[in-house]
């Protein structure tokens, strides 16, 4: 996590933290963190972690792709070294870093795409999806921490793909459900499509996941939507939203979005939000969160993520709480 300690992190509540595996692999490197220990030691974290398959970063972030039926190469966008990533490859570096949550390796399909080129990436998912699982089964027991909690491993959870075509997420997420993977994600959204398509996809697919595994949408999304999706069952979302905005000063609030940079907060001896009974948002006035950012001081970019994250997790609390009244009432 940027710019929060593992504490605070705990104090707010975080049940859940992800590791992204292509930064990882590339730095400080897998196998170092597998000889620390594995990634819950290495970076003092007790609770539960997810790591990604690396896809969508080697799609994102490096330079030069080819991809093949084989894998994808790449060179790092930090030295221009040249990597394959394999869904076997993948696998083996998720279970170095031995997080709780393993993805399998999947194309994420751009927006927008052909229909074409959506198929093409699909054949590519469904195979990449096998491959992996056959690949994390063969070698879970090999977790660093196997031992210690008594033989328990990974989980592996299978991403649905398919581009905006309805029929193709559907295919999709039912072939992955018969290769039964531990818990199912929905890939490839929030990649620059409307929201109304975001909606719709997940509207689709979900239905025909199984209520009794874990449903992921992955990287959505403001808090109105997650919102929206935890309503609608999804169980498990992703995003970076509430981290990277806090450092570029966005705040979300009770009345709103607040862009804490605004000449007019200058003098503001408000709290950040109102409403808000966070650490930040007991102690501190927007002015002097205003000024942080101006001076461009690093206590900034702590303050204002710690704010956000309360904001998320207290969204998510009203939400569980909410559906758990609802339950009982019927
Ligand atoms: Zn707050």
């Amino acid at each position: 996590m940027k710019a929060v300690p593992q504490d605070i992190l705990e104090s707010l509540g975080a049940e859940i933290i992800l590791g992204n595996t292509y930064h990882l692999y590339l730095r400080p490197g897998h196998e170092l963190i597998r000889g620390l220990g594995g990634l819950h030691k290495f970076i003092s974290w007790p609770r539960a972690m997810l790591t990604d398959s690396g896809g969508f970063q080697v799609f994102s972030l490096a330079a030069l792709r080819k991809v093949s039926d084989e894998g994808v190469r790449f060179r790092s966008h930090l030295d221009g070294s040249s990597h394959f990533f394999t869904p076997e490859h993948s696998m083996d570096v998720q279970i170095a870093l031995g997080a709780d949550i393993a993805m399998a390796f999947d194309e994420c399909t751009e927006y927008p795409a052909e229909r074409g080129r959506a198929e093409e990436s699909l054949r590519l998912t469904m195979a990449w999806a096998r491959r992996s699982l056959d690949h994390f089964k063969a070698h879970r027991d090999e977790v660093v921490w196997r031992e210690e909690l008594g033989g328990q491993t990974q989980n592996l959870f299978g991403i649905v793909q398919g581009g905006m075509y309805t029929d193709l997420r559907k295919a999709c997420a039912e072939r992955l459900v018969e290769m039964e993977f531990d818990g199912y994600a929905i890939g490839g959204l929030s990649v620059g499509e409307p929201r109304a398509l975001t909606l719709e996809m997940i509207a689709e697919v979900l239905p025909l996941l199984p209520k009794d595994k874990p449903r992921y949408v992955m990287g959505v999304g403001y808090p109105d939507e997650i919102e929206q999706y935890a309503r609608m069952g999804v169980d498990m979302m992703d995003c970076v939203l509430p981290t990277r905005a806090a450092r570029h000063g966005l705040l979300f609030t009770s009345e709103g979005r607040l862009n804490i940079k605004a000449r007019r907060y200058a003098e503001d001896q408000g709290p950040p939000d109102p409403e808000c009974s966070c650490a930040v948002c007991r102690r501190y006035s927007r002015a002097y969160l205003r000024h942080l950012m101006q001076a461009g001081e690093a206590l900034s970019a702590t303050l204002n993520t710690i704010h956000n994250l309360a904001y998320y997790l207290g969204v998510m609390a009203r939400v569980r709480q909410d559906l758990e009244a609802e339950r009982t009432a019927s």
